[in-house]
This record gives structure tokens, sequence and C-alpha cells, in this order.
């Protein structure tokens, strides 16, 4: 096992201390998704940073979802060749800021876990490298969107552009905290959404019970079978979301009509509308295939069952996102960087978030490090903090990645 020993001898307080003072004053700049004027700002006091390591920094305004141009960020050491390597953070917050504080071991501020933390690392990195004379890789390139929190379409377009030909992504997302340690991820998992409508007959349920067909009945019974297909470790997990049931008109038109719920008027109707939503998460296309498969054939059963059309249909769907084989080794080298340093560094490899990995044109053929960013707490409520003993951890692990990435020809 060969380590770097320049990077393993931990980072000095100086490097931690600017870091964390940086996390504060990003944590402090109001970035809400959708507040273009202060993620701008947000931005241009990290992209002061990343200059003064040797980047040009641009911004571009792009255009939302909802039609307003939010800035969207991109850093490169030099004009990108064959490959480079892409960061990719998320400058937006869920909440509004509110001014960070300091306690124990923790910096608690608006964004400070997800994900600001991890650009603070970053640049912590950087810094540790400065120190150690190493240099970072030359192609190293930065892309920081501000729409990740809505899962808009900015992000998605930049993770697709620039990870189109990258020879490694980096992600700068939270890892978790793990017995003994931390996690980082590997994989992501990809998730269908998909629709089930159903469609029986209606009789009176006093009168003429027996001619009735309950849609509701068998798209409950197939709802309850769908979600025990769910596999927790690593297998498939299939959700269902929202059943609406009842006489047709009650299912058409609910925004009128569910007035009736809590009264008793219409429950002598034998159901015959159903209509169910959810969806399945997976981490490999054979796990999606297989189990939308199953649930195709569990609604074709269900319909003969109960004597009813059921029509399963998948809606849209995100590619998953599953630990690659070219990333493989990068991860074991980092392992081996955090036993070095004294703590655990656990490989998260079926996270079930869907994230910046997912969009990669094809993320098996790229090494993916995601969850580089430090582990905390609260996330997307006031409470939010990040371990500023991680943040050191995590100056470290992304400094010997960037060592690792900017002296081997292999990758
Ligand atoms: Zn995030």
């Amino acid at each position: 096992m060969s380590l770097d020993p320049a990077i393993s001898q931990g980072a000095p307080a100086a490097t931690l201390d600017s870091s964390a003072r940086l996390l504060e004053e990003l944590c402090a700049i109001s970035s809400e998704t959708g507040d273009a004027v202060g993620i701008e700002r947000c931005g241009r006091r990290l992209g002061r940073e990343l200059e003064g390591f040797g980047f040009a920094v641009e911004i571009e305004k792009v255009p939302s979802a909802d039609g307003v141009p939010q800035p969207l960020f991109e850093a490169r050491r030099s004009e990108a060749g064959e490959g480079h390597v892409l960061v990719v953070g998320h400058l937006d917050t869920v909440l509004p800021a509110v001014p960070p504080l300091r306690f124990d071991d923790r910096l608690q501020g608006t964004g400070a876990l997800d994900m600001k933390g991890g650009f603070a690392a970053l640049i912590g990195a950087l810094d540790l490298m400065r120190l150690r004379s190493l240099d970072p890789p030359d192609d190293l390139m930065v892309v920081a969107v501000p729409d990740e929190e809505i899962g808009g379409p900015i992000s998605e377009s930049a993770v697709r552009r620039w990870g189109d030909g990258a020879r490694a992504v980096l992600v700068l997302e939270p890892g978790l905290p793990a017995t003994d340690g931390e996690t980082m991820v590997t994989g992501r998992r990809g998730l269908s959404v998909w629709r089930l409508e159903s469609r029986g007959r209606a009789s009176h349920s006093g009168l003429a019970y027996s001619e009735g067909r309950s849609a509701l009945a068998a798209a409950a019974a197939w709802s309850a079978e769908v979600q025990a297909l769910s596999n927790a470790v690593g297998g498939p997990i299939v959700n269902v979301g929202r059943i609406i049931g009842g006489d047709s008109e009650f299912v058409q038109d609910l925004g009128e009509e569910h007035r009736f719920v809590g009264t008793s008027q219409r429950l002598n109707v034998v159901a015959d509308r159903c209509i169910v939503e959810g969806e399945a998460r997976y981490l490999t296309l054979t796990d999606r295939d297989r189990v939308l498969d199953m649930m195709r054939a569990l609604a074709e059963k269900s319909g003969r069952k109960w004597d009813v059309a059921m029509h399963f249909e998948i809606v849209e769907g995100i590619l998953p996102a599953p630990p690659s084989a070219a990333g493989a080794d990068l991860a074991v080298r980092l392992v081996e960087v955090a036993a070095a340093d004294g703590w655990r560094l656990d490989l998260e490899s079926d996270r079930g978030g869907v994230s910046f990995p997912n969009f990669l044109p094809d993320p098996a053929a790229v090494p993916v490090l995601d969850g580089l960013g430090p582990v905390g707490g609260g996330m997307h409520t006031r409470d939010e903090y990040v371990s500023l003993v991680s943040l050191e951890r995590r100056i470290r692990l992304i400094a010997s990645l960037l060592e690792k990435l900017s002296t081997n020809s292999q990758f």
C-alpha cells in the first residue's frame, strides 16, 4: 500500500480554519433555489477562492424551469482538451440563510451540509496541496449549479454537457456518518415513475353487489403485492405513493368531488375506478426491467382475478448510476487514505436519492466519486450543520484524490 505521505500527514490548523471561515461566509449568503442574486453572490465568493488557485471563472445565465435566468458557474485551470476531471456541486439551498453559528465540533448554517461544506472542503484541499507543493490536475474543472434542490433542468443539462468526455467525476454532496467513520457514495439508484389505471363496473352495493367489479379492491390488492416486491438491501424498491379510488365521477373530478370524503354519500357504489401512482428505484437496468415486468405481470393477474381492466404504464424514468468498475480503484485508494488517517471510510453503493451522477451520459464508463463532502446532520432544516472533524477529513481525502488524479496516467 503506497500512500501519499505528503497528504496523510494531516491538514494544518490554518487550512482547516480558513476552510471553516469560508464555509461560514458561504452559509451567511442566502442562496435559496430561485434567488438568482443570492446564488450569484455565493458563486462569486467561491469564484474568488478558485481564482486564487489559478482558475478562470465564467458565469453563464441560463433560464430555469420558470424562465428566470439563473447563474451557472464554471471554473477551469486550462482550456479543456481530451478528458477532464469534473467537480460538480450546487449552490442553492432549500431555506433562505440565517446567520451561521459554531459550537463544539459543529458549524451550523443554512446549506452547511448540503452542500456548501463540499465546496469549502474542495478549497481546503487545494490549499493543502499548495502547502505541500503539489499540483491539482491541470484539467480540473469545477461546475456549480443553481437548481439542484428542485431537481432542476440546469443541473441536469450541466452534468450531461460537462460529464460527457470527463475522465473522472467528483460530486461534493455530503457523505453520511457511519460506525467508526463516514461514508462516501459509489452508486445511486435510478427510478421509474409508474401509474396503474383500473376500471371495473359500478353497481349498488346493497341491491346488486355481485354485479359490481371493484377496481378499487383490485388495485389495492395489487398495491400491497407490488410494495412487497421491495427488497431493502440492494434490490429494487417499489413505493406506492397514491391511490385514488371510488366511483368514476369521484376519481375523474377529484378536485370537486373530494367534498364527499368524510360523508356517507356514494359509499353504496362498488368503486369502478382507481388510479395508483408511485415509483420504483433500482441500482441496475436488469433490476429495473425485472421489477417493472413483475409489476406488469401482477397487474394482468389481478385484472383476471378481479375481472377488471388494469393498465400499467411507465410515466418517466431516470437511469441508475451503479458503482462502476472504472471508479473502484480510486474508491479503494480513498478507503486506504482514510484508514491511514485513523478513520473508516465506508462505500455507500446504493444511495436512493437521485443526484448528479444519474444524469451522466454513461455513468458506468467514467469513475464517479460522490458524497465527497463533509458529514453532519439536519439537512434542509434550521439545525443543519457540518462536523468540523469531518471537514478536516474531507480536506485530506479530496486532496489525496486530486493528487492521485493529477499524477496517475492510468485515469
Ligand atoms: Zn445537495
